[in-house]
């Protein structure tokens, strides 16, 4: 794959102990360093004008005012420091970056993965949350719509609900946002009854797992639901908000997905930019533990070079997942 990577992305310091740390970073460099074929690609700078597309412009100089004042606690756990804006900007950067390239062709071994730290998938239209100030992922949608595509579907399997980009995105029909999370974890949103408002009606799909969701459970929520809605949708980009904290071994979950697994969830995404001839581009989020962050990752990579990953040996959907992909069939969605 290409990776977009900045230096500047680790000069965001948000103190010690904390889970999203520059770590994250080097971990996933150094995994990266065994793997063949990685190419590492700086691109530019987020320009604040596309940034301000996406959230509202007061907000936007709010967070540069408070970074270059020093920053501090924005709330109890999304920390700044001065540094923090540099490398919010170039996170943003990234992430446009990825989605003009894989709406340019680039893919296969070519496919962009935008490095990014902050992270974004939190980030409202008017205010920080869960380590994210800008979304990045919502930017990259958002360079897309100003160039060439119509219609952009943002796949988000962080475990976490990415509460911003559909925040952002609820009541607009050009962005289909679908999520799988763990039902109870932060920020609590994320029901199967938010759908979308408006010309959004249906452009939003939440799979709420229950805790103990699998590889096998991650992988119906795709066949069963996200993919026959986004195969409907008929996106000429599919961005993937790649958090990695679904992991069996992510300390801050309960989820069961496994490094193979991830692989796994990476391959059916392709398959559905194919069949609908759509560009795919990568956007990291969150994932913190360092070696399993990392396994993942660089599984999601090899899938970009020809590895088949291994399906898990337990094929039965769960039961409590299940009952989630019921709810959603019956709200309509699923439907090609
Ligand atoms: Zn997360």
């Amino acid at each position: 794959m290409n990776f977009g990577y900045r230096e500047v992305c680790l000069d965001h310091d948000t103190g010690k102990r904390h889970p999203e740390s520059p770590d994250r970073l080097r971990a996933i460099r150094r995994g990266l360093a065994d793997c063949h074929d990685v190419e590492y690609v700086a691109p530019d700078d987020a320009d604040p004008a596309l940034i301000k597309a996406v959230h509202d412009p007061d907000y936007v100089d709010e967070v540069r005012d408070f970074c270059e004042s020093g920053g501090g606690n924005w709330d109890a756990d999304t920390v700044a420091c001065e540094e923090t804006w540099p490398a919010i900007l170039a996170s943003a950067g990234l992430a446009e970056w990825a989605a003009e390239r894989a709406l340019a062709g680039d893919d296969g071994r070519a496919t962009p993965f935008a490095l990014g730290r902050p992270p974004g998938h939190h980030a409202v239209a008017d205010d920080a949350m869960g380590f994210c100030f800008v979304n990045n992922v919502s930017v990259a949608a958002q360079a897309a719509l100003e160039s060439d595509a119509d219609r952009v579907a943002v796949l988000d399997w962080d475990v976490h609900h990415g509460n911003g980009t559909q925040d952002i995105w609820y009541d607009d029909g050009d962005v289909l946002f679908a999520s799988i999370h763990e039902e109870g974890l932060y920020p609590g949103t994320g029901e199967v009854e938010e759908t979308g408002e408006g010309d959004g009606d249906m452009r939003t799909i939440n799979v709420p797992y229950p805790p103990g969701a699998d590889t096998t459970d991650y992988l119906a929520a795709i066949d069963d639901v996200i993919g026959p809605s986004v195969r409907a949708f008929d996106p000429e980009l599919v961005l993937v908000s790649a958090g990695f904290d679904a992991h069996r071994h992510d300390p801050i979950s309960r989820m069961e997905v496994s490094s193979e697994g991830y692989g796994l969830l990476a391959d059916r995404v392709r398959s559905i930019a194919d069949d609908c001839d759509a560009g795919l581009a990568f956007v990291l989020e969150g994932g913190y533990n360092l070696d399993t962050l990392t396994d993942s990752l660089t599984t999601v990579h090899e899938v970009f070079d020809r590895y088949t990953p291994s399906t898990p040996d337990d094929d039965e959907v769960s039961e409590g997942a299940r009952e989630v992909l019921d709810e959603l069939l019956d709200q309509g969605f699923g439907e090609e």
